[in-house]
């Protein structure tokens, strides 16, 4: 079942989005959690990160706000292993235009095996790992067997020498 394992560096690169009912909150979060934030690399959304690095006054590398492909550009990076933990106080009150990029960003950050917090508590419990400060070996799954993708290769191979 694991194919393969990925490393996450002792200083993480940290994905932070909350929707705006949550934004106050993350901000506290994030404010208590100040020092250690400092040790690691910022990512987040547009208004997230406009509103962390100006409160926090840390460098937040931001993306595009979430409804105009924010939670996709972090998605993709997350897809090519370039983020190692998404901080995503998501609003469970509220649709958004945007609900479909949400669901893929939370997908694709399973699929890679990154530890994700959806609120505070579990924000909490992965900042107070040990981990958070050294190396890891993420594993990840075999997919692509399991989707079959090298079967419609094959196919697709077949039918090309057959024509
Ligand atoms: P924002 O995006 O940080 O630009 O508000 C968050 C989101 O709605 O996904």
């Amino acid at each position: 079942m694991v194919f393969q394992t990925a490393k996450m560096p002792a200083q993480k690169r940290i994905a932070l989005i909350a929707h705006d009912d949550r934004k106050l909150d993350l901000l506290e979060w994030a404010q208590y959690n100040r020092d250690e934030l400092s040790q690691h690399i910022l990512y987040a959304t547009g208004t997230t990160g406009t509103i962390l690095s100006k409160r926090l006054g840390l460098e937040v590398t931001t993306f595009m706000s979430g409804p105009m492909g924010g939670d996709q550009q972090i998605g993709s990076r997350i897809a090519e292993g370039e983020i190692d933990v998404l901080i995503f106080f998501w609003d469970p009150l509220e649709s958004h235009p945007h609900d479909p990029d949400v669901r893929a960003l939370l997908r694709v950050a399973v699929m890679q095996n990154i530890p994700i917090a959806c609120n505070r508590s579990s924000a909490d419990f992965i900042f107070s790992s040990l981990l958070m400060d050294q190396p890891y070996e993420r594993h990840l799954y075999d997919y692509v067997t399991r989707l079959k993708r090298e079967r419609v290769i094959e196919q697709v191979r077949f039918t090309d020498e057959t024509h």
